[in-house]
């Protein structure tokens, strides 16, 4: 059985089958239980720890008459208050707006139908537009939709429009970048303080910048495309404090799959998410950033990570606009926090067909796999691919099953031909997978992830297993509606691809 990972103070009953989840504990000093979704019976019975006293700098946001959480007042400067509660509705200045190839055309359709034909956009510059999610494929409704971008874009003289004309070379495509998500973080739209909103449910992403960011839909994004404000109804806060040594096989796609078979996929409905303790400071901005953008998977309004020295590290070669980080006040108001070990948690997968169906990646070893996707905006990051070499480094030996590494960004792509992999002797990523008989890194898009037309390079075509570093494995999600999706840290994705059964990474890493 999995060691504990609860720290806290004071006596713990775990059940068995709830041994795998942190502790829970309320925001007043109290014994709380906790129902485990699918074992009913079963409960945990935790002490709370002392509410951890973070060391932040003061607010920012004037005259704050009472303590506020990260979220509340970055929604307060951004509403123009001084103070605000959860559950309050407030019109919201909107910093960026990003929409992208799916839902961008659906958008513009409605901009055009409430602002009309002529309408100017609100700020042509506040606007970024990205295709990524169906690129490579002659579907010619997919094909049409860029087009589309296109041609509003040179209309309203956007700004930020990353284009892709030579569908037949990425390469031939400076501007065009890649996943929305990660290409948003690269370019220096994500920014501390800031709101970003998007047609996307995973704009939550950038919420690992200390950014309130969102998915909203086509007809939200219509009216803040003309207004640049929304209507935005405060989420309260639930806090998530990660402490301890991140041991050398976990990742952070490890701690956010813990804490969404934790709360289950309704845990956080429309609540925010902040994430805090050492374990997270420790964390690069890419980590940070898979944590983040699964939270909508929880069913979270956004996520949040406070701004630090590494976020300012990151920002210093993106961007040139001023922003102005935010930190939840030591009194602030957090509806429950959550506590947990990472030293004591172990490799983990979502089993089919839910991402809050949590279970040991060595409790699945016997699942038989088809195949190994690599790729998207939760696993297809430069250091997600990192992550996958030093599993075939460290093992010498050849994948059992195909695998697909989808690099979510140009420059991710640009990574695996230049970075070299620590502890290689110089040898680059895309060296490495060649060695391990992967296929050969395709072309930066969402791929396979949301399944996409049919030519979709590494689409699911037929009912297969797989394991992959996405974040979603509902029925269909990769294209067949059989399809089973096992979704994994890089760590375990690289190590399933070498056995061609669900494996625990320690068995190459250790
Ligand atoms: S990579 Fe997948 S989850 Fe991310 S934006 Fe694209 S389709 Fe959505």
């Amino acid at each position: 059985m999995a060691a504990s990972p609860l720290t806290a103070t004071g006596s713990a009953i775990f059940s068995k089958k709830c041994e795998l989840g942190g502790s829970i504990s309320s925001s007043s000093p109290s014994l709380v239980a906790h129902r485990c979704r699918k074992h009913s019976l079963n409960k945990i019975l935790a002490v709370m720890a002392p509410s951890r006293t973070p060391q932040r700098p003061p607010s920012t946001t004037g005259s704050v008459k009472h303590a506020m959480t990260m979220t509340e007042k970055i929604l307060a400067r951004a509403s123009e208050r001084s103070q605000l509660e959860p559950g309050e509705n407030v019109w919201v200045n909107v910093d960026v707006l990003m929409t992208h190839d799916v839902c961008g055309p659906g958008t513009i359709g409605i901009f055009k139908r409430e602002f009309g034909e002529n309408a100017k956009v609100w700020d042509r510059e506040k606007i970024v537009i990205i295709p990524d999610h169906y690129i490579f494929t002659s579907d010619e409704r997919a094909n049409r939709n860029v087009d589309i971008l296109r041609d509003f874009c040179l209309e309203q003289n956007i700004k930020y429009f990353y284009d892709i004309k030579d569908l037949g070379n990425f390469k031939a495509n400076p501007d065009y970048k890649g996943v929305c998500h990660v290409a948003l973080a690269q370019e220096g739209h994500c920014r501390p303080g800031e709101v970003l909103l998007g047609t996307d449910s995973h704009t939550c992403n950038a919420g690992a910048f200390g950014q309130f960011s969102s998915g909203i839909g086509n007809t939200d994004a219509g009216f803040v495309m003309g207004t640049g404000k929304l209507l935005l109804k405060v989420p309260p806060t639930l806090r998530f404090i990660l402490d301890g040594e991140m041991p050398s096989y976990l990742l952070a796609k490890d701690l956010i799959l813990q804490i969404i078979g934790e709360i289950t996929v309704a845990g956080a409905t429309y609540k925010s998410m902040e994430f805090l303790g050492s374990t997270v400071e420790s964390l690069s901005m890419e980590e940070r950033m898979t944590l983040c953008n699964m939270v909508v998977e929880a069913g979270g309004k956004n996520g949040v990570v406070p701004a630090d020295k590494t976020t300012f590290k990151y920002l210093e070669d993106k961007t040139s606009v001023e922003y102005q980080p935010v930190y939840s006040d030591e009194n602030a108001r957090f509806i429950q926090d959550y506590k947990f070990d990472v030293s004591k948690l172990e490799p983990l997968v979502a089993k089919p067909h839910s991402p809050d169906n949590r279970a040991l990646a060595r409790e699945c070893k016997d699942v038989k796999i088809d195949r190994v996707y690599i790729g998207s905006c939760t696993g297809g990051k430069t250091e997600d691919f990192m992550a996958a070499a030093k599993v075939f480094l460290a093992s010498g030996k050849k994948v059992k099953v195909p695998t697909f590494l989808v690099p979510a960004t140009q420059k991710v792509w640009v990574d695996l031909y230049g970075l070299p992999v620590a502890g290689s002797g110089g040898k680059t990523c895309s060296q490495i997978f060649e060695e391990a008989g992967c296929d050969t890194p395709t072309s930066p898009s969402c791929g396979a992830c949301l399944g996409g037309p049919r030519d979709t390079y590494a689409r699911m075509n037929e009912p297969q297993v797989c394991v992959s570093t996405t974040n979603r494995n509902f029925h269909g999600r990769m294209g067949h509606k059989d399809g089973q999706i096992y979704l994994a840290s890089p760590y375990t994705a690289a190590a399933s691809a070498l056995t061609g059964f669900v494996t625990d990474p320690r068995e190459f890493l250790q």
